[in-house]
C-alpha cells in the first residue's frame, strides 16, 4: 500500500490547510413573498421555484 515516507509536521500540515475555507452561500430574494434562501433552491417560505408553485406547503391542523 502507498506509504508516506516522511511525517508532515503540524507546521506544514496547517499551512496547507490555509487555504481551505467556508464559503459564503449565495443567497436569493424570493419573487413570490421576498424571503431569503439560498440559490437553486424552492423557496422554504412558499414553495415557490422560478416563479412557479412546485412545493404546496401543509397547513398545520
Ligand atoms: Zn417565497
Amino acid at each position: 500500500m502507498a506509504h508516506p515516507k516522511h511525517r508532515i509536521s503540524s507546521t506544514r500540515r496547517d499551512k496547507r490547510r490555509t487555504h481551505y475555507k467556508a464559503v459564503a452561500p449565495t443567497l436569493a430574494a424570493c419573487s413570490n413573498c421576498g424571503a431569503t434562501f439560498k440559490y437553486h433552491t424552492v423557496c422554504p417560505e412558499c414553495g415557490y421555484y422560478r416563479g412557479k408553485q412546485v412545493v404546496v406547503k401543509e397547513i398545520a391542523v
